[in-house]
């Protein structure tokens, strides 16, 4: 419902009196775009509306600017709102309270001799993780007001509009995606994309507005066709849409391709709602009985969600005329909780109702992830610790994940490259602490191994056991990381204080050419380490020589940062590390 229904559907309550005095409190002033400045509140409610939010999200939604810019004070909203709305419109304020506000009233700023720059972005960052750890309808409210700031982007001028745009495509998009909001992840992204990537937005644009309307035509044509198999079996869709696939995404998947636009078969896609899950597996096979699969393009997200909760059968046929269609069949429930994410969950956990089945363990699954960013705030309170948070958020949630199984069929969600390692401390501490081995699909593995997505692991434990320093050198997660410095510092405190490793031992195979030990300790003298050992092996039998190098640190980054310069080197083919005692 929009919000001016509600309004008159329910003059006195909640959301009606925020409309009032919202709407009361901006009077007068206007938006860079020469419109009211309360139509902005007001789109930001309706979406909130959209995703089917509870009232005092809502109402905090329509007075979320109105503490920073006009005379109505967090006091007032308090004594006619309520703390609950208080606390959520002070949670936007805090985020808001920002340099250079993407939407304030077109007034002189506050701010105006403000600086930007890594420090801002970081701070943002800080600040929105805080938020999203305290309330997540927060960050509802804060993606409702970015959504409706990018559609009116382009009244600012070229350098602000590309800030703005960089931070919505790499904090705020992927955000949105995290929490299963997969609809305003990619609004989002689209958006950005022709602010950042003009020239690239335009050829994509040129090539796909022809081929996009004939497939829309084509598959129109299709649906009375699909529509009367399914008929035939007893199955009534509650409705049959198309997709169109998004310029941004669009334009990666062309580069993956090489830039052949007849290899993108979900250019428009086939979309069939139908009403449970059973008729979702039924519609799948009828339609494979008219047309044929494309081998390999069979997905099946209901019984293996993507990480961030998304649901659906997904499948390419070869339709009439010999043409490929993609369909995406879903249920009407799934359907919601696609485009609206864990927002779709609020009303469960408002109404007190726990959700079941399938529902109830990704919300369960969510709420994990959220409490891991809680207790990384926790740990990286201090602002030296910042950048370190926001590289590993954006190392850890920010790229690809995988999944995998315990022996009893669970599954654990891990960013791409972890190891056994990783995923034994996303079990339980001790399981990690305690790991001396592991069996992926039931091989055994070594500890640095690369895991896959469907790849079941089982990890063999000694009791006393303690980790090994070494495997800092290549876990991928910031859980385990934590977790072995922890345990080694105990282990340490229980020498009595002394570290037991003392330096690192670069292991690198050359292609051997003159002067390359030369450039390889300038490299290092550069950094500031020194040479403890230095130690040359032809004798390997391997193809290439193996050089091992002692230097004087056990800092992670410092070494990572010398094996990236050393990298540099045409002769270097490969190069690791470990610490050593
Ligand atoms: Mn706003």
């Amino acid at each position: 419902m929009k919000i001016e229904e509600l309004v008159k559907t329910d003059p006195t309550g909640l959301i009606a009196r925020a409309y009032q005095v919202a709407q009361h409190a901006h009077k007068g002033q206007k938006r860079k775009t020469g419109e009211a400045y309360f139509t902005h509140p007001m789109a930001v409610a309706n979406t909130l509306a959209v995703w089917q939010l509870d009232e005092p999200t809502i109402a905090a939604g329509l007075l979320h600017d109105t503490v920073e810019d006009t005379s109505v004070t967090l006091e007032d909203i308090k004594k006619n709102f309520g703390a609950e709305v208080a606390f959520l419109v002070n949670g936007v304020t805090k985020l808001d309270k920002l340099p250079d506000r993407t939407d304030a009233p077109d007034k002189p700023s506050k701010f105006i001799l403000s600086k930007h720059g890594p420090q801002m972005q970081l701070e943002n960052f800080r600040k929105l993780v805080l938020a999203l750890s305290e309330d997540l309808r927060v960050i509802f409210i804060k993606l409702a007001d970015r959504l409706d700031n990018m559609k009116t982007l382009s009244v600012f001028s070229p350098v602000k509009q590309k800030r703005i745009a960089r931070e919505t495509e790499e904090i705020y998009a992927p955000l949105a995606y995290r929490l299963g909001m997969q609809n305003v992840s990619s609004e989002l992204q689209d958006l950005a994309f022709p602010i950042l990537h003009p020239q690239e937005s335009r050829w994509v644009q040129s090539i796909v507005k022809e081929k996009y309307e004939e497939r829309l035509e084509y598959l129109q044509s299709v649906k009375p066709e699909v529509e009367k198999a399914l008929h035939e079996h007893g199955i009534t869709p509650r409705a049959i849409d198309f997709r169109a696939k998004r310029h941004s995404s669009l334009y990666f998947k062309l580069l993956r391709h090489g830039v052949d636009i007849n290899q993108i078969y979900d250019l428009v896609a086939m979309r069939v709602i139908v009403n449970t899950v059973e008729e979702c597996y039924a519609t799948l096979g009828i339609i494979h009985q008219y047309w044929p699969p494309l081998p390999g393009r069979i997905k099946d997200y209901i019984a293996m969600p993507k990480p961030n909760g998304y649901r659906s059968l997904h499948t390419t046929v070869i339709g009439p005329e010999r043409r490929t269609i993609e369909l995406q069949i879903r249920t009407l429930e799934m359907h919601q909780e696609n485009e609206h994410g864990i927002a779709a969950h609020w009303l469960y956990k408002q109404s007190g109702r726990m959700p079941t089945g399938k529902t109830g363990m990704r919300l369960n699954d969510e709420m994990k992830w959220i409490q891991q960013l809680r207790n990384w705030h926790e740990h990286t309170a201090s602002a030296e610790n910042s950048e370190q948070l926001l590289q590993a958020m954006k190392a850890e949630f920010f790229k690809d994940r995988i999944f995998v199984f315990t022996p009893k069929g669970e599954v654990i969600d891990l960013p791409a490259g972890s190891t056994p390692i990783d995923f034994a401390y996303a079990i339980h501490t001790d399981v990690g602490n305690m790991c001396v081995g592991a069996k992926v699909n039931d091989q055994f593995v070594s500890l640095d191994h690369v895991l896959y997505s469907g790849d079941l692991i089982e990890i063999l434990m000694q009791k006393n056991k303690k980790p090994s320093p070494d495997w800092l050198a290549f876990v991928k997660t910031t859980n385990a990381r934590d977790h072995i410095r922890l345990a080694l510092k105990h282990k340490r405190n229980a020498l009595g204080g002394r570290s037991t490793l003392t330096k690192a031992e670069l292991k690198i195979v050359v292609h051997d050419r003159v002067g390359i030990i030369k450039d390889v300790s300038t490299i290092i003298s550069r950094s500031h380490l020194n040479i403890l050992n230095f130690q040359a092996d032809a004798s390997q039998g391997g193809k290439y020589p193996i050089v091992k190098i002692e230097i004087n640190t056990t800092e992670k980054d410092k070494i990572e940062k010398l094996i990236l310069k050393l990298k540099k080197i045409k002769a270097i083919k490969e190069i690791g590390y470990k610490l050593i005692p």
